[in-house]
């Protein structure tokens, strides 16, 4: 079954389509978190970040940050969030690659603050389970 954003690419559905190249897109997203809030697509259907090619990451990064400077000159917010969720708990509703350019402005009602953590942080140990992993 196609995903929301594959049928977006083939124009099965209408979309706001700001951009497109060979391997990405970028069009508005439906919710306007914030005036001028887009995704950048992948045309290629992968679950999230960490199942894509790094040549499509590099890529969908890079026009990312084209559109912003674009929506930078046109709608003058006073910076961007630039994030891709990955997995439910982090808040990812279409497992379809995707990079959120959400522009910021002083007036809005984005809430992003990272808390400290108050539970004990072992640095330590967390750095050791952490280098486990990369070897
Ligand atoms: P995420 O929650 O990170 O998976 O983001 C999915 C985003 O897709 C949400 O911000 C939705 O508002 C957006 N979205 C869902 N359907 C459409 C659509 N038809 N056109 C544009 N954006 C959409």
């Amino acid at each position: 079954m196609k995903t929301i954003f594959e049928k977006i690419r083939d124009k099965e559905i209408p979309s706001y389509m700001i951009y497109e190249d060979d391997v990405s897109m970028a069009f508005l997203d439906i919710s306007q978190a914030t005036k001028g809030h887009t995704l950048v697509v992948s045309k290629t259907a992968y679950e999230n970040m960490l199942e894509t090619p790094d040549d499509v990451v590099s890529h969908l990064f890079v026009v990312a940050k084209k559109i912003a400077i674009v929506l930078k000159q046109s709608l003058q917010p006073k910076g961007f969030n630039i994030l891709s969720n990955v997995g439910t708990v982090a808040g990812q509703t279409i497992f379809h690659v995707h990079v959120h350019i959400i522009p910021r402005y002083e007036e809005d009602d984005i809430s992003l603050a990272f808390h400290p953590n108050t539970s004990d942080k072992n640095f330590d140990a967390l750095l050791k389970s952490i280098q486990a992993a990369l070897s």
